[in-house]
């Protein structure tokens, strides 16, 4: 593809984090679930901080939720993103529970709130990484 557009960098997935990238790729919304107290978690880790345990599976979330918190970027810090200004980065609030960090897209952002009703997009960036981000629901 010709551009002259900077490349974003690309996500490296830490080990722990690999089956939520591979879920991403297939466009699913994947977390680690403990088997023994049943909760989800994010980000990644070795034991649930829930229970403790080190028992647990990706299990796929619905992939909604609402935005928690949000924050508005106006200013460049990175030439990748110029093309992006002004963009919302926000910690989004899952129905399962979890909070994630993310973008959301494609709204203005002086339309963006807290408690707005998100549900996840996927972002591919090449055939290996597709990134999660949100969309506002359509209500
Ligand atoms: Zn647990």
């Amino acid at each position: 593809m010709m551009s002259d557009v900077i490349p974003k960098p690309k996500p490296r997935p830490a080990p722990e984090s690999l089956p939520y990238w591979q879920a991403a790729r297939d466009h699913r919304l994947a977390l680690p679930k403990c088997d023994d107290c049943g909760k989800f978690w994010f980000p990644p880790t070795r034991t649930c901080p829930h229970c403790l345990s080190s028992r647990f599976q990706f299990s796929d979330v619905s992939g909604k939720g609402k935005i928690y918190s949000f924050v508005t970027y106006h200013r460049v810090y990175r030439p990748a993103f110029a093309q992006d200004v002004p963009y919302v980065v926000a910690l989004i609030e899952l129905d399962e529970g979890p909070r994630l960090l993310s973008n959301i897209i494609g709204v203005s952002p002086d339309e963006v709130a807290c408690e707005m009703k998100v549900e996840v997009v996927f972002d591919d960036y090449d055939e290996e990484i597709s990134i999660p981000k949100f969309k506002l629901s359509k209500v």
